[in-house]
């Protein structure tokens, strides 16, 4: 299957909509939305504007091939590259698996570079530090092009162009670093998206639907909300585990982020059989939510003095729920920590209170007294880890 730009940008977007575009059944697609068709017709109302005024525009060698399709096209197309054609609108070119349909070609110093007319931004928005950056939409179909060019002999090198609705040339260059904190280069991300693609459309690696934001304006939204509503394949829900807890407390380690799916703004899943850490450790015993028809079962087979006990002997047989339950729900944003400030039992050394310390009796003594810790002071604490020595706030119960 040929590779195009419009795939590597909609991989991006989603590496699922690529699937169901190739292999869906394409009579339950949804009908494009209008907002979907006010964009294109901006675009397309943007790109005729601005190519009308390079038409007129005196000293501009321009050449435009948009009447022509197919090989004819193509043919057209290597035609003016070979006579050097300054400027050439909606030509084509190929390579390989690689199919390319640039909206301008450029000759440089020996080469040609290619760019793209897009009614946005030419960049993210940036910040303080770094500024603006690529998008990485923009760029992996740009890098399509500069491959193709390249398989043929005929590019100046390893940039690009966009341009933008500010009427801005913004060049894309593909060997630099993308920032001081980022050495991530433009062709590694192509080269990372052309892989994928490959796997994907070769069924070499399978993509799920999710929920998103973005999924509002997919025409393939009715039939991943479907796919969701149908899946049955998570073992629990936690509310101690995000994409903010990238630290694993108890082993004093850091830990990746899992691929998160998302069902929706503020919920995903993952499939913590491929996961590390608290991600790897779906079954525990502090804040999380189970089925009780899977749970009490398995609960009651298990020989148990306490707490820490039963959670040990949960996580040991966890893998037993894996072949029909390998994903783990969460928020995007974990709702629960646990503040380890001392241990209360004597079997499982657990890591407790190095930089904050309560002592059980001195816990008791404050509680006596009507002290309670003031939940409220953590509204909007975000912990890094799900289990975070924090200061305790007390205030006095008003009922003691
Ligand atoms: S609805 Fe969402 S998950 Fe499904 S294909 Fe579209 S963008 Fe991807």
């Amino acid at each position: 299957m040929s590779i195009t730009a419009s795939i590597l940008y909609n991989l991006i977007e989603c590496p699922h909509r690529i699937a169901l575009d190739a292999f869906g059944d394409q009579a339950q697609r949804d009908a494009v939305s209008p907002f979907v068709r006010m964009l294109w017709e901006r675009g397309n109302i943007y790109e005729r504007e601005l190519i009308a005024g390079l038409k007129v525009a005196p000293q501009t060698e321009f050449l435009d091939l948009s009447a022509f399709e197919g090989e004819e096209l193509e043919k057209k197309t290597l035609e003016a590259m070979a006579n050097k054609a300054p400027l050439i609108y909606q030509g084509k070119i190929m390579a390989d698996d690689l199919v390319g349909r640039p909206d301008l070609l450029r000759w440089e110093a020996g080469g040609y570079v290619p760019g793209d007319v897009k009614s946005g931004r030419g960049e993210s928005e940036g910040d303080d530090v770094e500024g603006g950056k690529p998008k990485d939409t923009y760029a992996v179909q740009l890098g399509l092009y500069i491959d193709i060019l390249e398989r043929l002999g005929l590019s100046a090198g390893r940039r690009g162009f966009i341009w933008d609705i500010n009427g801005e040339e913004v060049v894309y260059r593909y060997e630099e670093p993308q920032g001081k904190r980022d050495p991530y280069t433009l062709w590694e991300l192509y080269q990372e998206t052309l892989d994928r693609a490959r796997n994907i459309l070769s069924r070499k690696e399978e993509t799920q639907g999710a929920l998103a934001a973005k999924c509002k304006l997919c025409h393939w939204h009715t039939v991943c909300k479907k796919e969701l509503e149908t899946q049955d394949d998570l073992i629990g829900f936690s509310l101690r585990i995000g994409e903010n807890t990238t630290y694993c407390y108890s082993q004093n380690h850091p830990q990746s982020l899992p691929n998160m799916i998302f069902l929706d703004e503020q919920r995903c899943k993952y499939d913590w059989t491929k996961s590390e850490y608290d991600f790897g450790y779906p079954l525990e015993v502090s804040s999380s939510v189970y089925r009780l028809k899977d749970m009490l079962p398995f609960m009651l087979s298990l020989p148990f003095e306490n707490p820490n006990v039963l959670e040990g002997r949960m996580a040991f047989y966890a893998k037993k729920f894996a072949p029909k339950y390998s994903f783990l729900g969460c928020f995007r944003r974990s709702v629960t920590f646990c503040n380890p400030v001392n241990v209360v039992q004597s079997v499982i050394l657990n890591r407790a209170g190095e930089e904050i310390r309560h002592d059980i009796d001195d816990l008791a003594v404050r509680f006596e007294r009507g002290e309670r810790i003031r939940i409220e002071s953590y509204d909007n604490f975000i912990p890094n880890a799900c289990h975070q020595e924090v200061e305790f706030v007390f205030e006095m119960d008003s009922n003691s």
